[in-house]
Protein backbone atom coordinates (compact mmCIF):
# COMPACT_ATOMS: atom_id res chain seq x y z
CA UNK A 1 0.00 0.00 0.00
CA UNK A 2 1.01 3.65 -0.92
CA UNK A 3 1.37 5.42 2.08
CA UNK A 4 3.80 8.95 0.60
CA UNK A 5 3.66 10.24 -2.70
CA UNK A 6 6.53 12.75 -3.92
CA UNK A 7 4.66 14.60 -6.80
CA UNK A 8 7.10 16.40 -9.07
CA UNK A 9 6.01 19.90 -10.59
CA UNK A 10 3.17 22.06 -8.84
CA UNK A 11 1.52 22.88 -12.44
CA UNK A 12 -2.22 21.48 -12.65
CA UNK A 13 -1.31 17.89 -13.46
CA UNK A 14 0.86 17.92 -10.31
CA UNK A 15 -1.87 19.94 -8.30
CA UNK A 16 -4.12 18.19 -8.94
CA UNK A 17 -3.03 14.44 -8.60
CA UNK A 18 -1.76 16.30 -4.96
CA UNK A 19 -5.30 17.52 -3.92
CA UNK A 20 -6.41 13.36 -5.04
CA UNK A 21 -3.98 11.90 -3.08
CA UNK A 22 -4.16 14.08 -0.04
CA UNK A 23 -8.50 13.54 -0.17
CA UNK A 24 -7.21 9.38 0.17
CA UNK A 25 -5.33 10.15 3.00
CA UNK A 26 -1.99 9.41 1.48
CA UNK A 27 0.72 12.02 2.76
CA UNK A 28 2.13 14.36 -0.49
CA UNK A 29 5.48 16.67 -0.82
CA UNK A 30 5.12 18.37 -3.74
CA UNK A 31 9.03 19.61 -5.00
CA UNK A 32 8.86 22.35 -7.47
CA UNK A 33 11.25 23.77 -9.57
CA UNK A 34 10.46 27.51 -9.50
CA UNK A 35 9.22 29.69 -7.25
CA UNK A 36 5.80 29.70 -7.93
CA UNK A 37 3.34 26.85 -8.58
CA UNK A 38 0.69 26.98 -11.68
CA UNK A 39 3.45 26.07 -14.50
CA UNK A 40 1.85 27.24 -17.80
CA UNK A 41 -0.70 28.31 -16.13
CA UNK A 42 -0.34 30.85 -13.37
CA UNK A 43 -0.90 34.92 -12.71
CA UNK A 44 1.36 37.23 -11.83
CA UNK A 45 2.22 41.08 -10.96
CA UNK A 46 3.42 42.74 -13.81
CA UNK A 47 6.31 45.74 -12.63
CA UNK A 48 6.52 47.05 -15.87
CA UNK A 49 2.84 47.82 -15.84
CA UNK A 50 1.45 46.96 -12.81
CA UNK A 51 -0.89 45.02 -13.82
CA UNK A 52 -1.81 41.57 -12.29
CA UNK A 53 -1.75 39.28 -15.59
CA UNK A 54 -1.36 35.43 -16.44
CA UNK A 55 0.60 34.17 -18.63
CA UNK A 56 -2.33 33.61 -20.86
CA UNK A 57 -5.82 33.79 -20.46
CA UNK A 58 -7.52 30.50 -20.30
CA UNK A 59 -10.03 29.43 -21.21
CA UNK A 60 -12.38 26.74 -19.89
CA UNK A 61 -15.55 25.31 -21.16
CA UNK A 62 -18.32 23.60 -19.08
CA UNK A 63 -17.88 20.53 -20.35
CA UNK A 64 -14.31 20.50 -19.05
CA UNK A 65 -15.48 17.49 -15.95
CA UNK A 66 -12.29 16.87 -15.05
CA UNK A 67 -11.29 20.48 -14.68
CA UNK A 68 -15.24 21.97 -12.94
CA UNK A 69 -14.62 18.70 -10.54
CA UNK A 70 -10.64 20.17 -9.34
CA UNK A 71 -12.24 23.45 -9.11
CA UNK A 72 -15.05 22.45 -6.49
CA UNK A 73 -12.84 19.88 -4.68
CA UNK A 74 -10.82 23.31 -3.56
CA UNK A 75 -13.42 25.19 -2.65
CA UNK A 76 -14.55 27.27 -6.09
CA UNK A 77 -17.61 27.48 -7.40
CA UNK A 78 -17.33 28.11 -11.37
CA UNK A 79 -19.48 30.64 -12.77
CA UNK A 80 -19.55 29.84 -16.91
CA UNK A 81 -21.10 32.39 -19.29
CA UNK A 82 -24.20 31.80 -21.83
CA UNK A 83 -22.55 29.74 -24.28
CA UNK A 84 -22.86 32.43 -27.09
CA UNK A 85 -19.68 33.70 -28.78
CA UNK A 86 -18.91 36.70 -31.22
CA UNK A 87 -16.99 36.78 -34.20
CA UNK A 88 -15.74 39.48 -36.72
CA UNK A 89 -14.52 38.46 -39.93
CA UNK A 90 -11.62 40.60 -40.55
CA UNK A 91 -11.92 40.21 -44.23
CA UNK A 92 -15.53 41.73 -44.69
CA UNK A 93 -15.75 43.16 -41.30
CA UNK A 94 -18.72 41.30 -40.77
CA UNK A 95 -19.33 40.15 -37.30
CA UNK A 96 -21.81 37.76 -35.80
CA UNK A 97 -22.62 35.90 -32.42
CA UNK A 98 -22.91 32.35 -32.59
CA UNK A 99 -25.33 31.20 -30.09
CA UNK A 100 -25.06 27.69 -29.06
CA UNK A 101 -28.48 27.56 -26.25
CA UNK A 102 -28.74 25.68 -23.46
CA UNK A 103 -29.61 22.28 -24.52
CA UNK A 104 -27.51 18.74 -24.38
CA UNK A 105 -27.28 18.14 -28.09
CA UNK A 106 -25.96 20.73 -30.52
CA UNK A 107 -29.43 21.63 -32.18
CA UNK A 108 -28.04 25.34 -32.82
CA UNK A 109 -26.95 23.90 -36.07
CA UNK A 110 -30.51 23.52 -37.35
CA UNK A 111 -30.88 27.17 -37.25
CA UNK A 112 -29.23 29.71 -39.51
CA UNK A 113 -29.88 32.44 -37.08
CA UNK A 114 -27.67 30.52 -34.02
CA UNK A 115 -25.15 29.24 -36.61
CA UNK A 116 -22.48 30.55 -38.87
CA UNK A 117 -23.61 33.08 -41.33
CA UNK A 118 -23.12 31.92 -44.95
CA UNK A 119 -23.24 27.88 -43.58
CA UNK A 120 -26.08 25.12 -43.61
CA UNK A 121 -26.99 22.03 -42.05
CA UNK A 122 -24.98 19.97 -45.14
CA UNK A 123 -21.79 21.84 -43.73
CA UNK A 124 -22.13 20.18 -40.60
CA UNK A 125 -23.53 17.08 -41.56
CA UNK A 126 -19.96 16.73 -43.47
CA UNK A 127 -17.96 16.52 -40.17
CA UNK A 128 -19.33 13.16 -39.65
CA UNK A 129 -15.71 11.44 -41.10
CA UNK A 130 -14.21 13.71 -38.22
CA UNK A 131 -16.05 11.99 -35.30
CA UNK A 132 -16.41 8.49 -36.75
CA UNK A 133 -12.55 8.14 -38.11
CA UNK A 134 -10.92 4.91 -36.82
CA UNK A 135 -7.33 6.43 -37.64
CA UNK A 136 -5.39 9.77 -36.46
CA UNK A 137 -4.86 11.64 -39.44
CA UNK A 138 -3.87 14.59 -40.73
CA UNK A 139 -7.08 17.22 -40.59
CA UNK A 140 -6.32 18.67 -43.84
CA UNK A 141 -7.43 14.77 -45.02
CA UNK A 142 -10.71 14.81 -43.26
CA UNK A 143 -11.89 18.90 -43.55
CA UNK A 144 -13.67 20.47 -46.16
CA UNK A 145 -10.85 23.55 -46.32
CA UNK A 146 -13.01 25.39 -48.88
CA UNK A 147 -16.12 25.71 -47.17
CA UNK A 148 -17.24 28.88 -45.01
CA UNK A 149 -17.82 26.19 -42.07
CA UNK A 150 -14.22 26.07 -42.27
CA UNK A 151 -12.87 29.32 -42.58
CA UNK A 152 -15.58 30.94 -40.07
CA UNK A 153 -15.50 28.25 -37.20
CA UNK A 154 -13.09 25.02 -37.65
CA UNK A 155 -10.13 26.92 -38.51
CA UNK A 156 -10.15 29.45 -35.28
CA UNK A 157 -11.53 26.88 -33.11
CA UNK A 158 -9.03 24.50 -33.95
CA UNK A 159 -6.27 26.63 -33.96
CA UNK A 160 -7.31 27.42 -30.65
CA UNK A 161 -7.78 24.14 -28.84
CA UNK A 162 -4.78 21.98 -30.45
CA UNK A 163 -2.50 25.55 -30.63
CA UNK A 164 -1.64 24.17 -34.57
CA UNK A 165 -2.32 25.17 -38.00
CA UNK A 166 -5.46 22.83 -38.77
CA UNK A 167 -4.29 21.34 -41.95
CA UNK A 168 -1.47 19.53 -39.69
CA UNK A 169 -3.77 18.65 -36.35
CA UNK A 170 -4.76 15.29 -35.14
CA UNK A 171 -8.03 15.00 -35.85
CA UNK A 172 -8.52 12.01 -33.11
CA UNK A 173 -7.67 15.20 -30.76
CA UNK A 174 -10.39 17.33 -32.68
CA UNK A 175 -12.61 14.73 -32.90
CA UNK A 176 -12.30 14.40 -28.94
CA UNK A 177 -13.10 18.17 -28.00
CA UNK A 178 -15.84 18.06 -30.25
CA UNK A 179 -17.05 15.18 -28.51
CA UNK A 180 -16.54 16.02 -25.12
CA UNK A 181 -17.86 20.11 -26.23
CA UNK A 182 -19.53 20.68 -29.14
CA UNK A 183 -21.22 17.52 -29.50
CA UNK A 184 -23.14 18.08 -25.99
CA UNK A 185 -24.54 21.15 -26.83
CA UNK A 186 -24.37 24.55 -25.51
CA UNK A 187 -24.59 23.07 -21.73
CA UNK A 188 -20.92 21.79 -22.17
CA UNK A 189 -19.78 24.97 -24.22
CA UNK A 190 -20.16 27.82 -21.65
CA UNK A 191 -17.10 29.30 -21.23
CA UNK A 192 -15.20 30.47 -18.28
CA UNK A 193 -12.66 33.19 -18.33
CA UNK A 194 -11.07 33.92 -15.05
CA UNK A 195 -11.38 37.95 -14.55
CA UNK A 196 -9.41 37.78 -11.27
CA UNK A 197 -6.48 35.48 -12.46
CA UNK A 198 -6.09 31.80 -13.19
CA UNK A 199 -3.86 31.71 -9.59
CA UNK A 200 -6.76 32.77 -7.84
CA UNK A 201 -8.93 30.17 -9.46
CA UNK A 202 -6.47 27.08 -9.99
CA UNK A 203 -3.65 27.70 -7.81
CA UNK A 204 -4.10 29.40 -4.55
CA UNK A 205 -7.25 27.57 -3.33
CA UNK A 206 -5.15 24.09 -3.78
CA UNK A 207 -2.32 25.31 -2.04
CA UNK A 208 -4.05 26.42 1.25
CA UNK A 209 -5.93 23.14 0.92
CA UNK A 210 -2.58 20.88 0.86
CA UNK A 211 -1.68 22.89 3.19
CA UNK A 212 -4.47 22.06 5.65
CA UNK A 213 -4.41 18.42 5.03
CA UNK A 214 -0.77 18.35 6.07
CA UNK A 215 0.84 18.63 2.44
CA UNK A 216 4.39 19.90 2.02
CA UNK A 217 5.20 22.21 -0.95
CA UNK A 218 8.70 22.49 -1.56
CA UNK A 219 9.71 25.08 -3.89
CA UNK A 220 12.78 26.31 -5.76
CA UNK A 221 13.58 22.07 -5.00
CA UNK A 222 14.01 20.77 -8.61
CA UNK A 223 14.50 17.24 -9.33
CA UNK A 224 17.92 17.08 -10.59
CA UNK A 225 17.79 12.92 -11.49
CA UNK A 226 16.34 10.29 -10.87
CA UNK A 227 18.74 6.88 -10.19
CA UNK A 228 17.34 3.50 -11.11
CA UNK A 229 19.27 0.84 -8.83
CA UNK A 230 19.44 -2.62 -10.39
CA UNK A 231 17.62 -3.91 -7.14
CA UNK A 232 14.80 -1.90 -8.76
CA UNK A 233 14.96 0.80 -6.22
CA UNK A 234 14.41 4.48 -7.34
CA UNK A 235 16.80 7.26 -5.97
CA UNK A 236 15.16 11.06 -6.33
CA UNK A 237 17.99 13.61 -6.73
CA UNK A 238 17.88 16.82 -5.39
CA UNK A 239 20.38 19.37 -5.19
CA UNK A 240 20.42 19.27 -1.49
CA UNK A 241 19.43 15.70 -0.15
CA UNK A 242 18.67 11.94 -2.12
CA UNK A 243 15.43 10.26 -1.35
CA UNK A 244 15.42 6.74 -1.86
CA UNK A 245 11.40 5.06 -2.38
CA UNK A 246 10.62 2.35 0.30
CA UNK A 247 7.73 -0.07 -0.95
CA UNK A 248 5.32 2.36 0.24
CA UNK A 249 6.41 5.63 -1.33
CA UNK A 250 6.32 7.02 -5.05
CA UNK A 251 6.95 9.79 -7.55
CA UNK A 252 4.50 11.07 -10.15
CA UNK A 253 6.47 13.15 -12.68
CA UNK A 254 4.19 16.23 -13.31
CA UNK A 255 7.10 18.25 -15.13
CA UNK A 256 6.38 18.77 -18.93
CA UNK A 257 7.12 16.28 -21.47
CA UNK A 258 10.53 17.36 -22.45
CA UNK A 259 11.77 17.29 -18.26
CA UNK A 260 10.75 14.11 -17.98
CA UNK A 261 12.69 12.51 -20.64
CA UNK A 262 15.73 13.87 -19.49
CA UNK A 263 14.66 12.14 -16.12
CA UNK A 264 13.63 8.68 -17.46
CA UNK A 265 15.63 6.61 -19.84
CA UNK A 266 14.07 4.94 -22.45
CA UNK A 267 10.88 7.61 -22.30
CA UNK A 268 8.97 8.36 -25.50
CA UNK A 269 7.29 11.50 -25.13
CA UNK A 270 6.29 14.54 -27.67
CA UNK A 271 9.28 16.46 -28.72
CA UNK A 272 7.39 19.15 -30.91
CA UNK A 273 6.04 21.85 -29.24
CA UNK A 274 4.13 25.38 -30.34
CA UNK A 275 4.18 28.73 -28.97
CA UNK A 276 1.06 30.99 -28.15
CA UNK A 277 1.61 34.62 -27.36
CA UNK A 278 -0.62 36.76 -25.04
CA UNK A 279 -1.05 40.58 -25.03
CA UNK A 280 -2.00 42.43 -21.77
CA UNK A 281 -3.34 46.33 -22.68
CA UNK A 282 -3.79 48.38 -19.63
CA UNK A 283 -6.48 50.17 -20.65
CA UNK A 284 -10.19 50.15 -20.01
CA UNK A 285 -12.48 48.35 -22.58
CA UNK A 286 -15.65 50.44 -23.89
CA UNK A 287 -18.62 49.68 -22.11
CA UNK A 288 -20.93 46.53 -23.47
CA UNK A 289 -17.88 45.33 -25.24
CA UNK A 290 -18.06 41.73 -25.87
CA UNK A 291 -16.39 39.97 -23.30
CA UNK A 292 -14.75 37.50 -25.72
CA UNK A 293 -14.39 38.22 -29.58
CA UNK A 294 -13.04 35.89 -32.13
CA UNK A 295 -11.05 37.22 -34.64
CA UNK A 296 -10.74 36.16 -38.12
CA UNK A 297 -7.90 36.63 -41.16
CA UNK A 298 -6.08 39.11 -38.72
CA UNK A 299 -2.97 38.78 -36.64
CA UNK A 300 -5.15 38.90 -33.23
CA UNK A 301 -6.92 35.82 -32.90
CA UNK A 302 -9.34 36.29 -29.64
CA UNK A 303 -9.74 39.32 -27.70
CA UNK A 304 -11.07 39.08 -23.85
CA UNK A 305 -12.70 42.55 -22.42
CA UNK A 306 -11.33 42.36 -18.55
CA UNK A 307 -12.69 45.10 -16.41
CA UNK A 308 -9.75 47.27 -16.18
CA UNK A 309 -7.76 45.35 -19.40
CA UNK A 310 -8.11 44.00 -22.51
CA UNK A 311 -5.95 41.04 -23.28
CA UNK A 312 -5.65 39.24 -26.95
CA UNK A 313 -3.71 35.68 -27.50
CA UNK A 314 -2.67 34.04 -30.49
CA UNK A 315 -2.23 30.82 -31.07
CA UNK A 316 0.24 28.78 -33.12
CA UNK A 317 2.36 31.75 -33.00
CA UNK A 318 6.04 30.57 -33.77
CA UNK A 319 5.72 32.68 -37.10
CA UNK A 320 5.96 35.70 -34.74
CA UNK A 321 8.28 35.18 -32.62
CA UNK A 322 10.98 36.63 -33.87
CA UNK A 323 9.02 39.91 -34.98
CA UNK A 324 10.16 42.88 -32.61
CA UNK A 325 7.53 43.09 -29.38
CA UNK A 326 7.06 46.62 -29.94
CA UNK A 327 5.63 46.30 -33.73
CA UNK A 328 3.73 43.24 -32.39
CA UNK A 329 2.36 44.78 -29.88
CA UNK A 330 1.62 47.82 -31.53
CA UNK A 331 -0.32 46.17 -34.87
CA UNK A 332 -2.21 44.25 -32.34
CA UNK A 333 -3.71 47.34 -30.34
CA UNK A 334 -4.35 49.02 -33.76
CA UNK A 335 -6.11 45.81 -34.67
CA UNK A 336 -8.27 45.31 -30.81
CA UNK A 337 -8.79 49.58 -31.61
CA UNK A 338 -10.36 49.04 -34.83
CA UNK A 339 -12.83 46.09 -33.55
CA UNK A 340 -14.01 47.38 -30.79
CA UNK A 341 -14.48 50.44 -31.97
CA UNK A 342 -11.63 52.68 -29.42
CA UNK A 343 -9.44 55.77 -30.64
CA UNK A 344 -6.20 56.99 -28.55
CA UNK A 345 -2.98 55.81 -28.41
CA UNK A 346 -0.77 52.45 -27.18
CA UNK A 347 -1.83 52.00 -23.72
CA UNK A 348 1.30 50.68 -21.73
CA UNK A 349 1.27 46.78 -22.49
CA UNK A 350 2.83 43.28 -21.99
CA UNK A 351 3.38 40.76 -24.42
CA UNK A 352 4.22 37.27 -22.92
CA UNK A 353 5.92 34.68 -25.22
CA UNK A 354 5.28 30.98 -24.06
CA UNK A 355 7.67 28.90 -26.90
CA UNK A 356 6.50 25.57 -25.56
CA UNK A 357 3.02 26.54 -24.51
CA UNK A 358 1.49 23.16 -26.15
CA UNK A 359 3.13 19.52 -27.35
CA UNK A 360 2.57 19.96 -31.46
CA UNK A 361 -0.86 17.99 -31.79
CA UNK A 362 0.10 16.77 -34.92
CA UNK A 363 -0.81 12.93 -35.21
CA UNK A 364 3.07 11.96 -35.34
CA UNK A 365 3.72 13.61 -31.57
CA UNK A 366 -0.05 12.70 -30.37
CA UNK A 367 1.34 8.95 -31.11
CA UNK A 368 4.34 9.50 -29.13
CA UNK A 369 2.12 10.00 -25.50
CA UNK A 370 2.87 7.36 -23.00
CA UNK A 371 0.76 5.83 -20.59
CA UNK A 372 0.82 6.84 -16.77
CA UNK A 373 2.83 4.10 -15.66
CA UNK A 374 6.64 3.44 -16.72
CA UNK A 375 8.52 0.16 -16.45
CA UNK A 376 8.97 1.03 -12.53
CA UNK A 377 6.04 0.65 -10.55
CA UNK A 378 6.64 3.57 -8.31
CA UNK A 379 7.35 6.29 -11.29
CA UNK A 380 4.51 7.41 -12.71
CA UNK A 381 3.56 9.86 -14.93
CA UNK A 382 1.17 12.82 -15.32
CA UNK A 383 0.86 16.03 -17.28
CA UNK A 384 -0.69 17.31 -20.17
CA UNK A 385 1.52 15.73 -22.64
CA UNK A 386 0.65 12.20 -21.45
CA UNK A 387 -1.92 10.15 -23.08
CA UNK A 388 -5.11 11.99 -22.04
CA UNK A 389 -6.86 11.29 -25.55
CA UNK A 390 -7.40 15.53 -25.19
CA UNK A 391 -4.73 17.49 -26.57
CA UNK A 392 -2.63 20.34 -23.99
CA UNK A 393 -5.51 21.51 -22.04
CA UNK A 394 -6.51 22.26 -18.63
CA UNK A 395 -8.43 19.31 -18.70
CA UNK A 396 -6.15 17.19 -20.02
CA UNK A 397 -3.55 18.30 -17.03
CA UNK A 398 -5.94 18.27 -14.22
CA UNK A 399 -7.15 14.55 -15.90
CA UNK A 400 -4.35 13.10 -15.87
CA UNK A 401 -2.88 14.05 -12.66
CA UNK A 402 -6.73 12.40 -10.81
CA UNK A 403 -5.82 9.04 -13.12
CA UNK A 404 -1.99 8.88 -12.14
CA UNK A 405 -3.28 9.51 -8.39
CA UNK A 406 -5.80 6.66 -8.68
CA UNK A 407 -3.52 4.75 -9.48
CA UNK A 408 -1.34 5.22 -6.81
CA UNK A 409 -4.47 5.21 -4.43
CA UNK A 410 -5.65 2.03 -5.47
CA UNK A 411 -2.86 -0.03 -5.37
C1 LIG B 1 -0.21 30.80 -23.05
C2 LIG B 1 -1.01 29.55 -22.81
C3 LIG B 1 -2.38 29.56 -23.02
C4 LIG B 1 -3.13 28.41 -22.78
N1 LIG B 1 -4.48 28.47 -22.95
C5 LIG B 1 -5.23 27.41 -22.58
C6 LIG B 1 -6.65 27.50 -22.59
O1 LIG B 1 -7.23 28.53 -22.96
N2 LIG B 1 -7.37 26.41 -22.19
C7 LIG B 1 -6.77 25.27 -21.78
O2 LIG B 1 -7.49 24.33 -21.40
N3 LIG B 1 -5.42 25.15 -21.76
C8 LIG B 1 -4.64 26.19 -22.14
N4 LIG B 1 -3.27 26.10 -22.08
C9 LIG B 1 -2.65 24.80 -21.71
C10 LIG B 1 -2.54 24.63 -20.19
O3 LIG B 1 -2.00 25.77 -19.58
C11 LIG B 1 -1.63 23.44 -19.92
O4 LIG B 1 -2.12 22.32 -20.61
C12 LIG B 1 -1.50 23.08 -18.45
O5 LIG B 1 -1.30 24.22 -17.64
C13 LIG B 1 -0.34 22.10 -18.29
O6 LIG B 1 -0.21 21.71 -16.94
P1 LIG B 1 0.86 20.63 -16.51
O7 LIG B 1 0.77 20.50 -15.05
O8 LIG B 1 0.71 19.41 -17.35
O9 LIG B 1 2.29 21.22 -16.93
P2 LIG B 1 3.06 22.56 -16.40
O10 LIG B 1 2.06 23.65 -16.19
O11 LIG B 1 4.16 22.80 -17.36
O12 LIG B 1 3.65 22.15 -15.00
C14 LIG B 1 4.86 21.48 -14.83
C15 LIG B 1 5.55 22.01 -13.57
O13 LIG B 1 6.70 21.21 -13.34
C16 LIG B 1 7.75 22.07 -12.91
N5 LIG B 1 9.02 21.36 -13.16
C17 LIG B 1 9.61 21.09 -14.35
N6 LIG B 1 10.72 20.36 -14.18
C18 LIG B 1 10.84 20.14 -12.84
C19 LIG B 1 11.77 19.43 -12.03
N7 LIG B 1 12.79 18.78 -12.57
N8 LIG B 1 11.59 19.43 -10.69
C20 LIG B 1 10.54 20.06 -10.12
N9 LIG B 1 9.62 20.75 -10.85
C21 LIG B 1 9.76 20.77 -12.19
C22 LIG B 1 7.55 23.32 -13.74
O14 LIG B 1 8.21 24.43 -13.16
C23 LIG B 1 6.02 23.46 -13.70
O15 LIG B 1 5.57 24.19 -12.60
C24 LIG B 1 -2.50 27.22 -22.35
C25 LIG B 1 -1.12 27.21 -22.15
C26 LIG B 1 -0.38 28.36 -22.36
C27 LIG B 1 1.10 28.33 -22.12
Amino acid sequence: MIKHVHVIGAGLAGLSAAVRLTAAGIAVTVHEATRQAGGRCRSYDDAATGMHIDNGTHLLLSGNHAAVDYLKAIGITPDFAPANFRFVDGATGESWILRMGDGSLPTWIFDAGSRVPRTSILDYLKLAPLLLGRTDRPLREVLDRDSELYRRLLDPLMVAALNIDTPSGSSRLAAQIARETLMRGGQACRPLVFERGLSTAFVEPALALLSARGATVRFEHELEGLTFADSGSVTLRFRDEEITLGDEAAVILAVPAYAATALVPGLDAPDQFRSIINFHYDCAPPANSPFMTGVIGRTVEWIFAFKNRISATISHADRLLTLPRQDLAATVWGEIADILDMDGPLPKWQLVRERRATFAATPQQNARRPGPKTRWPNVILAGDWTDTGLPATIEGAIRSGRNAAELLSNR
